[in-house]
């Protein structure tokens, strides 16, 4: 008999699911967006040689682990998804910029900065890095362009989500209505409390920003930066019952996830996740 818990029955009714590759490894797949024809996966921590403190699947930060650690982790979480892949990332800045991956042999890939990628190209996967920022995969059926977003507070605070099918829109000829998307784990409004800057700043920009926080002490809130996202995507033109936003925070789960707020204060430093989508070339 299955035994169907309470998180798992949560996750399903969200679109997401576990799926199981070798050695341990474990990622959460959105199936709506898989079924459009997106190949894509969230990491966990499970299953890799890292030591976070053990067997961690630590996906990137080449100055915090061994570049040997992260190949073979990434190694395995690549077999997980089948199939050929080139995986197209780059260097993180929080910053609004997005990039168009043209061609499957994209060299520039991790050295060049920026915040978000979008392509048409098969057999690439683009991928953001994340512990606590918010991962967001975008795919446009009807196009076939599929995009990674990195959104933190400050990328979020920057419209990046919205920038990034702006870009859509002007390269593939994008639609919002046309589009999936799939908000991955991250601090949550559970755990994820910010000071009064961030507060102002984002009310400043946005006239539905209190909905996204709630006050704990004078000066700070927890702040919800997947709802942030969520409206900004709707706000765009995507449809409400086509974002996914995956229930699980990675502060309150650090068995799953990595947390830099959790773990990076505590340890000196944290492992990073891989959040990737790509549309194979076999079809
Ligand atoms: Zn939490």
């Amino acid at each position: 008999m299955e035994i169907i818990t309470e998180e798992q029955e949560l996750l399903s009714r969200a679109g997401f699911n576990w799926r199981e590759g070798g050695q341990g490894v474990r990622a959460l797949v959105c199936e709506p967006l898989e079924r459009d024809g997106f190949t894509n996966a969230f990491s966990t921590r499970a299953g890799g040689v890292s030591a976070f403190p053990q067997d961690a699947l630590n996906l990137a930060g080449f100055d915090e682990d061994a570049a040997e650690n992260i190949q073979e982790n990434r190694r395995r979480f690549f077999k997980l998804l089948g199939g050929e892949w080139r995986l197209s990332a780059c260097w993180q800045v929080h910053g609004p910029d997005v990039r168009v991956v043209r061609e499957r042999a994209d060299t520039r890939s991790e050295e060049e900065r920026c915040d978000a990628l979008t392509t048409r190209e098969t057999g690439v996967l683009l991928g953001v890095k994340t512990a606590d920022c918010v991962p967001v995969l975008l795919g446009d059926a009807r196009t076939g362009a599929c995009a990674a977003v990195h959104a933190g507070w400050r990328g979020t605070l920057a419209g990046i989500a919205a920038r990034t099918l702006e870009r859509m829109s002007a390269e593939f000829g994008t639609n919002p209505a046309d589009v999936r998307a799939a908000i991955g784990p991250s601090a949550r409004a559970c755990c994820y409390e910010v000071g009064a800057e961030v507060i102002e700043a984002f009310k400043d920009k946005f006239p539905k920003a209190a909905a996204w926080f709630k006050t704990t002490r004078e000066g700070h809130a927890l702040a919800d930066i997947q709802r942030a996202n969520f409206d900004q995507l709707v706000g765009a033109g995507v449809e409400a019952m086509r974002v996914h936003v995956l229930p699980l925070c990675t502060m309150c789960r650090t068995d799953l996830f990595f947390s830099y707020r959790q773990e990076k204060k505590l340890h000196g430093r944290t492992g990073r996740l891989l959040s990737v989508i790509g549309k194979s070339k076999d079809e």
